[in-house]
């Protein structure tokens, strides 16, 4: 299989079965790590683009394989899904997020939020109650606030009110809702609307090719347009040049995240580049 952005890059004409047997020991390395839970977050930061801060930063899993290395989320999370273990990730990562809040808040602001990422495969399968028991912790803890779910647009598609009632669970905890990789998928605006979302997150293939007077230019700003309208925020993903940063700012983008301004980094290296950058 073509890695994402991993090291692991191989030549596409392996036969078929050796793809399933690498598949099959993948997976039964990925059970291990589930049991062991060698996983770690790195935090990439979200700036605002009024103030030029940090003031959000999106939790990304990493599997931290003994003999690997880190291996990035595009290698295992469709296996992960695919084999019912997308569950106990996304578990150890909201636990692990809520045992790093106690410091981001500390070193960044009370008000600091998290993004975690929820696949619809793992919302539908509400995980032992993994959604209610999200949100009821974090509303006991007061801490709604500093949380924030991703979800993609397929959820929206289906099982719609299903959906809602979940959605509604986590904005009665203070949780923001965002919309991730808009643009991409199916949706009908509708739905935006329809499920209150509070942040929409314009996808890095809109913001790749960026230039003035181009034709992604019109879309993320009618985008920024039709998401205020709405009452909704804006971010924009894959930022990764001063020049798109002045276009999308200029396009009253809300919220930027992408390489040029931080890859994700481990917790406490996030908190020194914040401190570095708010010097
Ligand atoms: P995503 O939610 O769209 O996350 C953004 C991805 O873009 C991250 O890749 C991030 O490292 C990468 N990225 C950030 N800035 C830039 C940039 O300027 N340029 C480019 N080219 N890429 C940039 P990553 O960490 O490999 O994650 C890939 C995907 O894996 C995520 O895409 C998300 O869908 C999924 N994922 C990550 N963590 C979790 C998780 O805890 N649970 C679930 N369900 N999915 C996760
Ligand atoms: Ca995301
Ligand atoms: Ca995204
Ligand atoms: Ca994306």
């Amino acid at each position: 299989a073509k890695a994402a952005g991993g090291n692991t890059h191989r030549p596409y004409d392996v036969s078929l079965l050796e793809r399933i047997q690498r598949e099959k020991a993948l997976l039964a390395e990925l059970r291990r790590a589930v049991e062991q839970r060698d996983f770690s977050i790195a935090y990439q930061p979200i700036v605002d683009t009024r103030t030029g801060r940090m003031v959000k930063a999106e939790a990304l899993v990493r599997w931290l394989h003994s003999e690997r290395g880190e291996i990035q989320p595009g290698e295992f999370i469709a296996l992960a899904e695919n084999h019912g273990l997308i569950g106990e990730i996304s578990e150890w990562v909201f636990q692990q997020v809520m045992r790093d809040l106690p410091l981001l808040r500390q070193c960044l602001g009370e008000d600091f939020q998290v993004s975690i990422n929820k696949s619809a495969r793992q919302f539908r399968q509400n995980y032992a109650g993994s959604n209610t028991d999200w949100a009821r912790h974090l509303s006991q803890s007061h801490q709604g606030g500093n949380v924030c779910i991703e979800i993609t647009e397929s959820l929206l598609m289906d099982a719609s009110e299903e959906a809602q009632l979940i959605l509604g669970t986590y904005r009665e905890a203070g949780v923001e809702i965002s919309l991730d990789d808009f643009g991409t998928g199916y949706s009908s605006l509708a739905y935006l609307k329809e499920f209150q979302i509070d942040l929409l997150k314009i996808d890095r293939a809109f913001v790749r090719n960026l230039q003035p007077d181009s034709s992604e230019l019109a879309l993320c700003e009618a985008m920024i347009v039709m998401g205020h309208k709405l009452g909704i925020r804006i971010i924009a993903e894959g930022v990764e040049n001063a020049m798109q940063q002045r276009l999308l700012c200029e396009a009253g983008c809300d919220y930027l995240q992408g390489y040029h301004f931080s890859a994700p980094l481990p917790l406490h290296r996030l908190i020194e580049w914040a401190r570095h950058q708010n010097a």
